[in-house]
């Protein structure tokens, strides 16, 4: 019943005019400009969050196109540093033209991360679809080998090859591999991924295993309980946890604005009283903020695509009280 109600919502939602999708949309985005994301982090900082800055946009058609993220990410870059904010940033490697021109794309990358690294910023690259998984991960491989070791990226435990890519990383990069380990967001073929909810519970958690045994850095990208759980067990039977460093022998010394050996991520405006409860229980936790001038195809997309956020366009429009990020 609830599921019919939610889905009625999001469904009336997305036809209503722009402002309103924009008061609605609030709660996930930070804004349209960088400006509205330093205002969302400072306001965030006061629970303890750290955070990752993501350039909403992408799906770019020449190479040209991708300067605009160039920039824009530099600019991020600046307002982090100026504003000293314990954050980092989330890149798409096809918005930097990965896609388009493999070479043009992977400079544009590099460019970033060289600049990156002379602040001992990490940069993530988001985990697109199967399209770009390999390229992704070969873009990973090429930096670290050119000395760039401030840049990781996600996995998707939806995907077969997932264990696969682990060991493989396992082996190129040792203690270097730096993860975020999520579901995966884009639905995949059943012959590449599963599809079933159990399924991808458990594949995540089994990855999310073998990351730490391998003393690899793992970011856990989840808001759901089963895999939050399996993390806190998973952490406890290896000695790791807040405030204790790392016990691993096989993981690296302590990095440069990251936790110890872990950390939890979330979406800026999901389950916020989850993400204050495991800040309170000392674990670090890392907020993605998205923000630019694409909120509103961004928007429309999340809104879509988890038709539970009806239940809680009802509660802001109910509750406005209760509508904060
Ligand atoms: P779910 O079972 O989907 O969600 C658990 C509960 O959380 C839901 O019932 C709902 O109440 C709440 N919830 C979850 N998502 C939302 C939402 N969007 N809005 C409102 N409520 C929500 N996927 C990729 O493919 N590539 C990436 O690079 C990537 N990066 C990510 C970075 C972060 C920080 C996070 C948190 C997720 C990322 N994802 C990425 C998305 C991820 O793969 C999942 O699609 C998404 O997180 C939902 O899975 P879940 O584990 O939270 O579980």
């Amino acid at each position: 019943m609830v599921g019919v109600f939610s889905r009625l919502i999001v469904a009336t939602t997305v036809r209503m005019p722009k402002w309103f999708v924009r008061w609605v949309s609030r709660r996930y985005v930070a804004g349209p400009s960088l400006d509205n994301a330093v205002v969302v982090m400072r306001s965030l900082s006061s629970e303890g969050a750290c955070f990752t800055l993501d350039v909403l946009g992408g799906g770019i058609h020449t190479i040209d196109e991708a300067a605009f993220f160039v920039e824009e990410y530099a600019r991020a870059m600046d307002a982090i540093i100026e504003h000293s904010i314990d954050a980092n940033l989330s890149i798409k490697p096809t918005a930097f033209g990965l896609l388009i021109d493999e070479t043009a794309g992977f400079d544009n990358i590099r460019q970033l991360v060289m600049r990156a690294a002379k602040h001992d910023m990490f940069v993530r690259l988001d985990m697109e679809d199967h399209r770009v998984t390999t390229a992704t991960i070969e873009v990973v491989k090429k930096l670290h080998s050119l000395g760039l070791t401030n840049v990781g990226t996600v996995l998707q435990g939806r995907l077969f090859r997932t264990l696969d890519d682990i060991a493989h990383l396992e082996e190129s990069l040792g203690a270097h591999a730096d993860y975020r380990i999520c579901k995966g967001i884009y639905l995949e073929a059943s012959d590449i991924s599963h599809t079933q909810y159990t399924d991808i519970v458990d594949a995540t958690n089994a990855a999310i295993d073998r990351m730490l045994s391998a003393g690899a850095y793992v970011a856990v990208a989840s808001h759901d309980r089963p895999v939050i759980n399996h993390t806190l067990s998973a952490l406890e039977a290896l000695g790791m946890g807040p405030n204790k460093p790392d016990p691993r022998t096989n993981a690296m010394e302590p990095r440069v604005a990251k936790g110890p050996g872990y950390e939890f991520q979330m979406l800026l405006g999901v389950r916020g009283p989850l993400r204050r409860q495991l800040l309170s229980d000392g674990h670090r936790v890392r907020v993605y903020i998205p923000y630019g001038k694409q909120w509103y195809e961004y928007s429309i997309r999340r809104l879509k695509e988890n038709p539970t956020i009806g239940t809680h366009v009802a509660k802001a429009f109910l509750m406005p009280w209760t509508n904060r990020p």
